[in-house]
C-alpha cells in the first residue's frame, strides 16, 4: 500500500492521520498515513529516510514547512508565493512542494460556510506563515480589498510589500484609526494569539453587519477573538473546517481524488 505521513516536531496530538484514514475509506483508496516525529535538527534526513523506504507524500507541519520549501525540487505557484510547503510528493525520483492551507481556508469559507468573497473587504490579522500563505488563495476570489493588520507593524507592511502587485493591499496597525472604522466583512485572524487565549486589541465596530469572523485556530475551546466577534453580532467559525480542507487538497495532490468532507468534519466535531 503507498505510504503517506505527516511530519512534524511534536507531532502526535495531529489529527491528520484519523482524517486521512477517512478519506481513504470514503474514497476506496488504498493507503496508510501515520505520523513522522522528525528531530528538530534533521528534517532533512528523515525526510530523506522516508523517501527511500518508499514513501509517496508528506503532509509538513510546525515547524519545519519552510524546511520543506527548501528542500523541494519544484514548488506549485501557491507554494512559491506562500515561501511555505505543508505538502510535498515523492514521484519517480521527484521531490515536489505545494502548500494547501490557502486553498484549504478558502474552500471552507465559500463552500462550507457559504460566504462568497468576492467584492468583500477583508481584514487580515497576523503576518507570519498562516497569513502569507493565504493571500494569493484569497485574491484568485477577487474580493475588493485586503488589509493586513499585524502586532509588529514592520512585517505587516512587508508583507503588504511582497503582494503589492496585487494592488488592492494594505497594511496598518491594530490601533489605526482606519481600523477602528473598519467595518471589514471578513476577519481573519491568522495571528498565533489564541494559541495562549490572549485577545486581540480590536475595537468592535471593526465587523460590518453580516460579517464572518474566522479564526484558524481550533480544538481550543472559546476563542476570545470568536467571542469579541458574536457580541458584535457577527458569524463565527474556527479553523477546523480549514483543517480538513487543506487535507482534502493535499489527498487529491496525491491521489487524483476529492473526498468528501462534510461527515470527516462532522466526526471531528462530534468528537
Ligand atoms: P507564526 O509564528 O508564523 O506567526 C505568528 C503571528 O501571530 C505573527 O503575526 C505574530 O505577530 C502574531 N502573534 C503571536 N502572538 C500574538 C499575540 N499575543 N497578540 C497579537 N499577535 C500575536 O505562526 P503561523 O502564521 O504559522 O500560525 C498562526 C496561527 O494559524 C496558529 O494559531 C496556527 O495554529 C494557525 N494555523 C491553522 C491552520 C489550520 O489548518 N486551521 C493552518 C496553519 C496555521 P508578530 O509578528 O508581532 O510577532
Amino acid at each position: 500500500m503507498d505510504r503517506y505521513a505527516v511530519i512534524g516536531n511534536p507531532v502526535a496530538h495531529s489529527k491528520s492521520p484519523q482524517i486521512h484514514a477517512e478519506f481513504a475509506r470514503l474514497t476506496g483508496e488504498r493507503l496508510t498515513y501515520s505520523t513522522l516525529l522528525a528531530p528538530l535538527n534533521d528534517f532533512a534526513g528523515t525526510v530523506t529516510e522516508f523517501i527511500q523506504s518508499g514513501g509517496k507524500g508528506l503532509n509538513v507541519t510546525v515547524p519545519f514547512k519552510v524546511e520543506a520549501f527548501d528542500f523541494a525540487y519544484s514548488l506549485s505557484d501557491r507554494a512559491q508565493a506562500a515561501g511555505a510547503v505543508n505538502t510535498l510528493s515523492f514521484n519517480a525520483g521527484e521531490i515536489v512542494g505545494d502548500n494547501t492551507d490557502g486553498a484549504g481556508l478558502v474552500r471552507d469559507i465559500t463552500y462550507n460556510l457559504r460566504f462568497p468573497i468576492q467584492g468583500r473587504r477583508i481584514l487580515l490579522l497576523g503576518a507570519g506563515g498562516a497569513a502569507r500563505g493565504v493571500i494569493l488563495p484569497l485574491f484568485a476570489e477577487d474580493p475588493s480589498m485586503i488589509v493586513i493588520a499585524n502586532r509588529t507593524v514592520a512585517r505587516a507592511e512587508e508583507l503588504a510589500a511582497h503582494f503589492s502587485s496585487h494592488a488592492r493591499i494594505e497594511s496598518m496597525s491594530f490601533d489605526s484609526d482606519a481600523l477602528q472604522a473598519g467595518q471589514f466583512d471578513l476577519i481573519i485572524n491568522a495571528t498565533a494569539a489564541s494559541l495562549g487565549n490572549d485577545s486581540l486589541p480590536l475595537p468592535a465596530t471593526v465587523f460590518s453587519k453580516d460579517a464572518l469572523a474566522y479564526d484558524m485556530m481550533y480544538g481550543k475551546g472559546d476563542l476570545p477573538f470568536l467571542n469579541l466577534a458574536r457580541q458584535a453580532g457577527a458569524q463565527t467559525a474556527d479553523g477546523l473546517g480549514m483543517l480538513v480542507e487543506q487535507a482534502a487538497e493535499s489527498f487529491f495532490i496525491w491521489r487524483g481524488v476529492r473526498p468528501y468532507t462534510a461527515s470527516v468534519l462532522k466526526q471531528l466535531r462530534d468528537s
